[in-house]
């Protein structure tokens, strides 16, 4: 089925399963050549990235930590950006290889916020990787080191991305009609 309706409103498949995996192992590759020997720890945020964590780091085959964190920031269909706090960032980051990963980069205002409580640990490198990208939508810029897709300023779902909780599980991504 390639349109579906979640609650009022109809959204079109946009991004295939097999696209998405194709693209992941290409990150999970380059990113292993990039932190070999480094043992990186990956930083996942709660909850869009889930699956997308899982499945990078599945394919990831460097020695690795992963740890998962949520932050306040999202309501609907429009994000707010504004990070009040951050659930489970129990690391020590002092000294580490930390990357960020994230579902998706719209304003980039979440990260803009949270990027500094990390910042303030003193790891050793920090980066970010992000499947989704909307490059029309920035407001707050980033360097964004590793990006699956950039796509449309549009509202997409699945994969791990919801609308008001509904979508998670699709496996690919569908876009708003
Ligand atoms: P930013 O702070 O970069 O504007 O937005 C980041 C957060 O907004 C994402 O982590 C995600 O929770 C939410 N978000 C932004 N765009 C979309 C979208 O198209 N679909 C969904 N489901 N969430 C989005």
């Amino acid at each position: 089925m390639s349109v579906i309706k979640v609650h009022d409103k109809s959204f079109e498949i946009y991004l295939s399963e097999e696209t998405i995996l194709l693209r992941i192992k290409e990150l999970a590759a380059e990113i292993a050549k990039d932190y070999t020997g480094k043992r990186p720890l990956f930083i996942a945020i709660l909850n869009g990235s889930f699956m997308f964590a899982s499945d990078l780091f599945k394919y990831l085959n460097i020695e690795a930590e992963i740890c998962f964190i949520k932050l306040a920031s999202y309501k609907g269909m429009k994000s707010s950006g504004n990070v009040v706090t951050s659930i489970g960032l129990d690391d020590d980051l002092f000294d580490k290889e930390v990357v960020i990963v994230e579902d998706i980069v719209d304003t980039g205002k979440t990260l803009h916020n949270f990027l500094p409580k990390l910042v303030h640990q003193q790891p050793k490198s920090l980066k970010i990787v992000t499947l989704l990208h909307k490059p029309e939508a920035t407001e707050y810029p980033l360097q964004l080191d590793y990006v699956g897709f950039d796509i449309p300023n549009k509202f997409v779902i699945g994969y791990g991305l919801d609308y008001d909780g509904l979508g998670r599980n699709l496996k690919e991504i569908y876009q708003l009609v």
